[in-house]
């Protein structure tokens, strides 16, 4: 490493609040799905910034889109329309099926205003303050405190508790478990389609299906977080099309507006009508007009570009190029996910493989301490998998 890359990092452990055991380069610009290091040197990148950016680096006609807006107006308010959320918000109810639309800043902001919905959404039902929301072990839906309260990782929160109140858990892919917490007070359940930062675990058909008919017969709602496996990245524009059923309640972000920060909260006609009404809830950014100029962006392009046809072309190959893996590493005892979010499952913690790639100059990332995640722009080839491999197997060779 260069002295003047060394000093930046000192510099930024001095300054910066450490919150992040951070990897040892400072990056610099990105091209297509490489990015470079202010050295120079080149990684092939396989996390896209956590599943954000899809598109790849330096996508001119995205960066087009972006510089008009700006010289166009980026702010307004919300007390005020402006075209680029108008436009968004029907594109996305277009490729989401949902009915309305509130654009937040981020994932956990979108979480908060689906967990607000939520409760009003029951409290117009009884006048009671004593809702239930059902969350799953594993989740992760964001550091706020109510993205927290329902994050099924206890190390997250417990040095900040208390977290808000009457939230209970159960585990993902066992209907039982769910059931065994329902009451009369339960008014949602919130869960990833496919479970990201807790480890790639996608809902099974049968379970969704089952978790969705409960939710019918006791008018519970079904909230889906769709923040990192929205978007394209299991083959489907949102993750529970595949299943054939939809949420009452949905959040997306990260590729939603694939590097400027947006997120979103959907919901159907039905919560739209009996939920959040005027005075209670807002942001003074979200859903700005350079937010939004980058969402209808990205959204064109995921058509322009065949997005999604990509990652079902792409996606099975990179399953038969890790599943090989496993078969020729015994320290390899699992490979699960779906689509472009797939996790590499090892009996040790994955850290020193991680570390190796990136000398190599691949970029990988752990979901939990023993599974490499894999989350990379949603336009690699086979070619990007066959270089990733290459870098991968070398790394395991020395382990
Ligand atoms: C990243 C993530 C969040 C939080 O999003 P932020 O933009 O970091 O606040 C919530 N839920 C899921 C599933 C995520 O992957």
């Amino acid at each position: 490493m260069s002295t003047q890359m060394q000093g930046y990092i000192d510099q930024a452990e001095k300054d910066l609040l450490h919150t992040y055991n951070r990897y040892q380069i400072v990056l610099d610009k990105g091209e297509g799905v490489y990015l470079y290091d202010t050295d120079g040197k080149k990684y092939l990148d396989f996390v896209s910034g956590i599943a954000v950016f899809a598109l790849g680096y330096a996508n001119k006609e995205y960066n087009d889109a972006l510089k008009n807006q700006i010289d166009k107006i980026i702010h307004t308010s919300n007390y005020y329309y402006n075209q680029p959320a108008i436009d968004a918000a029907r594109k996305l109810k277009k490729v989401s099926g949902m009915d309305r639309v509130f654009f937040t800043n981020s994932g956990a902001e979108a979480i908060e205003g689906a967990l607000k919905a939520a409760r009003k959404y029951a409290f117009l039902k009884d006048g009671k303050n004593d809702h239930e929301i059902i969350a799953l072990n594993h989740s992760f839906h964001g550091r706020t405190f109510g993205a927290l309260s329902v994050t099924g990782n206890p190390k997250y929160r417990e040095p900040f508790e208390p977290m808000i109140g009457n939230i209970k858990f159960a585990d993902m892919n066992d209907y039982d478990s769910i059931k065994k917490q329902v009451t009369d007070k339960t008014c949602a359940i919130i869960m990833e389609t496919v479970q990201g930062e807790g480890g790639i675990y996608p809902a099974d058909a049968d379970f969704i299906k089952k978790v969705r008919k409960l939710c019918d017969e006791k008018d519970i709602l079904l909230i889906l977080d769709e923040i990192q496996c929205g978007m394209g990245r299991t083959g489907y524009m949102y993750a529970f099309q595949k299943y054939g059923i939809k949420p009452d309640i949905m959040t997306t972000a990260k590729a939603l507006g694939c590097g400027v920060p947006v997120g979103a909260f959907m919901m159907t006609e039905k919560v739209g009508q009996n939920s959040l009404t005027a005075g209670d809830h807002g942001t003074t950014y979200g859903g700005n007009p350079l937010a939004c100029a980058a969402i209808n962006k990205v959204l064109d392009l995921f058509e322009k570009e065949h997005i999604i046809e990509n990652v079902n072309q792409v996606a099975p190959y990179l399953e038969e190029k890790l599943d090989e893996l496993k078969t020729r590493y015994s320290f390899i005892t699992e490979r699960r996910g779906a689509g472009l979010m797939q996790g590499l499952v090892m009996d040790m913690p994955v850290g020193d493989i991680i570390n190796k790639a990136l000398e190599k100059g691949l970029i990988l990332i752990n979901a939990g301490a023993n599974i490499i995640r894999m989350v990379p722009p949603l336009v690699i080839t086979k070619n990007d998998v066959d270089e990733m491999i290459d870098i991968l197997e070398s790394c395991l060779k020395e382990v």
